[in-house]
Order: C-alpha cells, then structure tokens, then sequence
C-alpha cells in the first residue's frame, strides 16, 4: 500500500507509520520528494484494516493499496522519474546518455581503440563483455578479470564511465570492484539469487529484458534488485524473440513509452541486440530518442569482421560517429523542450 504523508508531516509521525507499518507485517520504503514524503509499505497482500488504520493516524494525507504487481519501481508509488547520478553522467533527468563499446573485451589494442573513438564522438559510457553468456559452450567466454582490468584502464585513459555484465553471483562483488554499471544480460533477467544480491551493492544496475519476458516480468525483477536495496535500476529494452526471422530479435519499440508511464525507471534502448543487423542500428537510435528513452546502448568495433562476438551487429567507429550526428538534432529538441 501507499502512504502518502502530509506536506508538513513531522519525522515522528513518519517514523511511527513506519513502526506500525513494520507491526502490520510489511517493509516500509520511505520515498521522500520535494514537498511530501510516501512511504510504500510491500510485502503481502494489502488488507483493508491496515489501510483504514494508517488513514487515520496523525500526520497521512492518504492510504491506499498499489494496484501493480510490480510495487516499488512503480509510478503508482513514485510520480517523479528516478536519476541516477554516476559523476558527471546523469540518466533519467531527461539527457540522452550514449553507451558504446565492443560486443567483447578482446585486446588491449580492440578496447583502447574503440573506446577512444566511441568518447570522440561523444559516448559517455564504455560498454565491453568481460564475462560472456554464449548460447554455445564453445564460443569465446570472455577475459574474465583480465578483462575487467581493460576496461578499468580505458576509463583511466579516456573518462569514460564503465558497464559490464556480470553473470554469476560469485563475480559480482569482483564486477563492482571495476564497474560504474553492472549489466544484467536478457539470459540472467530471471536469475532472482543475482538480482537479489545485486540489491546489496551501492552501484548501479542496468537490466536487460529477457527474450521472451513480458513488460510485467521485466519490472517485477527490477523490483526484486529494489525491494533488496538498490535503488539504482535502469531498464534497458534489447529486443525479444518472435515469429520474425529477418532480424535476431524484434526491438519492442513500444515497450519505451509504455515503461515510462509504468515505472519511473531509467529506459534504454539497444538496437543492436535488438536487430543483430549493423545497418538498422541507426535508424532505431534514432527512434530511441524520438520515443523518450534515456539512453542507448551500441556495439562498435574497430574490425567487426575480426570481432570474436556480435560483428554482424557491430558499428565501424566511423558508422558509430555518423550515429551520433544523426541523432543530434533530436537530443537538441528534447533539451529545449525541457528548458
Ligand atoms: C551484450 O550486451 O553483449 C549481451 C550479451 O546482451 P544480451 O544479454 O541483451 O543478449
Ligand atoms: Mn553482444
């Protein structure tokens, strides 16, 4: 349920819904805004008696029960978008964020010259796999640490913020150590024990849709890295498996808009995985921005016909730099319309 406190609301009375909240059986997660705080009680079902009791206590506005399955990433709960803040780098304030970077971390020469290229262009997020969940056992598996420390000295040289996927539970506190962002790929979306432990760590997540997930799914395993703790959780939509065979999946463009009227979550877009066909990227980095998403993820590689995964889907430096001229006169529009 939802507890929406008075605009003056002291912080006893605060303290004590949450007390009573806690008696009633259910965790409290105070949301506090510019002028009032909400507090949003999870846990079982929402039982009428509870309600009419916080109704009435000093200091609430309003009580009552959030319809969604899906509880704290909710705009039910939350009317202001999330951001999240990583140094200089903010999503979700409504700036488009660009991440780009190899499908793999390969070499120190691969990484270093991609991600020169990619913040020359103006990316402001390295991405590169240093663990890599391949459909087959016997594909490149990734670097691993020695990876990891690729991307650590990329960043050293460049400023770029870094993502990476972690797969296992084991990895994530050794992910952490490197990453800005810790990436969530569409296979591990319903890894509930990784999505439980990524709830402790004080770092920001971005999950990938899982390829057969529906919207409801998809938000209620970013509730599962909330309700743990992190509050941090991007979203980013990367296509989904259909009838269709033309492209590796379908972007599910659709899912932008209607995530942002759902959550208050973080969206990106990544046409990459989402059409596995490097002439389509831009036209949907494009649509990214038109559609109101907060982000985009893009694969890019020096030599796509030498990368050891994802080259089809894979941007030249040069296509990467024409991408972000392309999209530059719909970033523009959105920051006058926000201004
Ligand atoms: C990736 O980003 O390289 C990746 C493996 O993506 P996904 O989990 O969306 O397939
Ligand atoms: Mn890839």
């Amino acid at each position: 349920m939802i507890i929406a406190m008075q605009a003056g609301a002291t912080e006893e009375q605060i303290t004590h819904i949450c007390d009573r909240i806690r008696e009633f059986g259910y965790t409290p997660h105070l949301i506090r805004g510019a002028e009032r705080t909400v507090i949003a009680a999870v846990g079982h079902g929402d039982k009428k008696e509870h309600i009419e009791s916080l109704k009435s206590a000093d200091g609430v506005e309003d009580a009552f029960p959030i319809l969604q399955p899906f509880k704290l990433v909710s705009r039910e709960v939350k009317k202001q978008r999330s951001v999240i803040r990583i140094g200089d780098v903010t999503l979700g304030d409504g700036s488009f964020v660009v991440m780009a970077g190899p499908c793999s971390v390969e070499t120190r020469e691969q990484l270093m010259t991609t991600a020169e290229a990619v913040v020359a262009a103006g990316a402001k997020v390295l991405r590169g796999g240093a663990y890599k969940p391949r459909t087959s056992p016997y594909d490149f598996q990734g670097l691993e640490e020695a990876g990891l420390k690729l991307l650590a000295e990329a960043r050293e040289r460049t400023g770029l913020k870094v993502i990476t996927e972690v797969v296992n539970t084991s990895d994530v506190d050794l992910v952490a150590e490197y990453a800005d962002i810790l990436q969530v790929g569409a296979r591990n979306m319903q890894n509930f024990a990784l999505l439980k432990q990524l709830g402790a760590i004080g770092k920001p997540v971005m999950l990938k849709r899982g390829l057969s997930a529906t919207i409801k799914e998809f938000l209620l395993s970013a509730e599962y890295i909330v309700s743990h703790g992190n509050p941090e959780v991007m979203l980013c939509e990367r296509g989904i498996r259909t009838f269709e065979t033309a492209t590796r999946n379908t972007l599910d463009l659709a899912a932008v808009p209607l995530l942002n009227e759902l959550t208050h979550l973080p969206v990106i877009v990544d046409p990459s995985h989402g059409t596995g066909k490097r002439s389509l990227v831009r036209p949907l980095a494009k649509a990214a921005v038109a559609i109101g998403a907060d982000g985009l993820m893009t694969e890019v590689h020096p030599c796509p016909e030498q990368a050891w995964s994802d080259g089809p889907q894979s941007l030249l430096p040069e296509d990467f730099a024409a991408l972000m001229r392309d999209i530059q006169p719909y970033v523009n529009l959105r920051a006058q319309e926000r201004n």
